[in-house]
């Protein structure tokens, strides 16, 4: 849980009569408001504006642009009904802290030229942009940073509170950081004490009271031409959002850009006419660089979508290998006999080979160089291609068969009388008288 802890002043200065600045300090709400217009119309508006903070509650982002829109109708309406008052006006920004299931925020609005910086590991920074006529020439080049601190129209103001019922607010969020200053102020302040002194005190003063309260010294000190109002509102403690978000975050100066804004340009406002946009896509980028590891994230049609894809390809892949184990085959080996399997050897995944015909080959009588390849299963694209393999084998195992010749001769039995008829003078009778 965040806690807060806050100190403010406001002061006349040395060189006017009235104080038309006001400021607003609440639990979670703070506001700096700077008046003008002549007869106290500027004191008039700038209370009516901060008027309109007391009691409010802030939960969400948009809340606090409706807040200051419903400022700006409440000064609008309070000079119609008073001719003493007609074209006053009043800057406004104000700080926020909201709560949401996924980090605690500090929401910043603001219309005019009074500031909201964020002090953040001893260095300082402007989150707001004035809606003057000399930030308008410094962003165009016309007008350097130095010079616009000393032109003569630097009070000319393009934006504020109490001129047009329609009215743009810039907005930003920024996650909470344990020891993170918010620093709200009106001009009295940054146009007498230069950025570099604003930081020297914060860092030195712990607390916020005692900061502001020299903030404002030295305001007085270098002149205290116009009221001086300065807010100071730290953050105690973020309830583990700063070491959740350090996790995937290192700390550097741009990331205070990345918990701010994620353009790389620095901080820039979501812009919030009638229609109070919010910039819902930054705020998503900053809601993602919040998560701790382990956090719950909400389901969005982006989550539906990744699964949707998911089970189209798992369904691909698996109709893709059930077809690749299903439509091959190879010639192997079942129970001594050369056998024509379905399938892969070994299988695929899930998917065992089956017994598609056996050949009556006994493996033994394949020729020895063919008898691994049979072992390890001989594959083939096609059965027919795996019959024609198979009676290649036969017709090897026929051709080495050895084939009956006519060497083998039959005897007969001779007598020994009869061994040598030739030699043997033939039996004659007696001779006849
Ligand atoms: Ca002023």
């Amino acid at each position: 849980m965040t806690t807060l802890r806050w100190g403010g002043v406001t002061d006349v200065g040395r060189a006017r009569s009235a104080n038309q600045d006001a400021f607003f300090a609440g639990e979670t709400l703070f506001a700096v408001a700077d008046g003008m217009g002549g007869h106290a119309a500027g004191e008039v508006a700038s209370s009516v504006a901060i008027g309109v903070f007391e009691g409010a509650g802030i939960t969400r982002a948009e809340d606090l642009v409706a807040l200051v829109q419903m400022a700006n109708r409440a000064v609008i309406e309070r000079a119609r009904h008073d001719v003493e008052l007609a074209g006053m006006g009043t800057t406004l920004c104000t700080v926020a802290l909201v709560h949401d299931e996924f980090a605690d925020r500090m929401v910043i609005a603001n219309v005019g030229d009074s500031r909201v910086y964020l002090f953040h590991d001893g260095a300082l920074t402007q989150i707001t942009t004035d809606h003057s006529l000399v930030e308008d020439l410094v962003r165009e080049g016309r007008l350097s940073p130095a010079e616009a601190r000393l032109h003569p129209k630097r009070n000319i103001l393009t934006r504020v509170l109490g001129n047009e019922e329609v009215l743009d607010v810039d907005s930003w969020d920024v996650l909470c950081r344990r020891g993170d200053r918010f620093l709200l102020c009106s001009d009295g302040l940054f146009n007498e004490v230069d950025d570099d002194r604003i930081a020297s005190v914060l860092r030195r003063l712990d607390l916020p009271e005692e900061a502001a309260r020299e903030l404002l010294r030295l305001a007085n000190e270098n002149g205290g031409r116009d009221n001086i109002t300065v807010v100071i509102v730290d953050v105690m403690d973020d309830g583990g959002a700063g070491e959740a978000a350090s996790a995937s975050l290192a700390d550097s100066p741009t990331n205070l850009d990345a918990r701010m804004d994620p353009h790389d340009d620095g901080p820039s406002p979501n812009s919030h006419g009638s229609s109070a946009r919010h910039g819902a896509e930054e705020r998503a980028h900053r809601r993602s660089t919040s998560h701790g590891p382990g956090t719950s994230r909400r389901p969005s049609w982006r989550a539906g979508l990744f699964v949707a894809v998911l089970v189209a390809l798992l369904g691909a892949a698996f109709f893709s290998i059930t077809w690749f184990a299903e439509n091959s085959y190879y010639v192997g080996i079942d129970d001594g006999e050369v056998t024509i399997f379905k399938g892969r050897p070994g299988g695929v995944l899930w998917i065992d080979p089956e017994v598609e015909e056996g050949t009556g080959i006994d493996i033994e009588d394949v020729p020895v160089a063919r008898r691994d390849a049979i072992r390890t299963g001989k594959q083939h694209a096609s059965l027919q291609a795996a019959r024609d393999y198979v009676t290649n084998i036969e017709d090897l195992i026929e051709s080495q068969r050895p084939s009956p010749t006519t060497a083998t001769t039959t005897t007969t039995p001779t007598s020994p009388l009869s061994t040598n008829p030739t030699t043997d003078p033939p039996l004659t009778g007696p001779p006849v008288t």
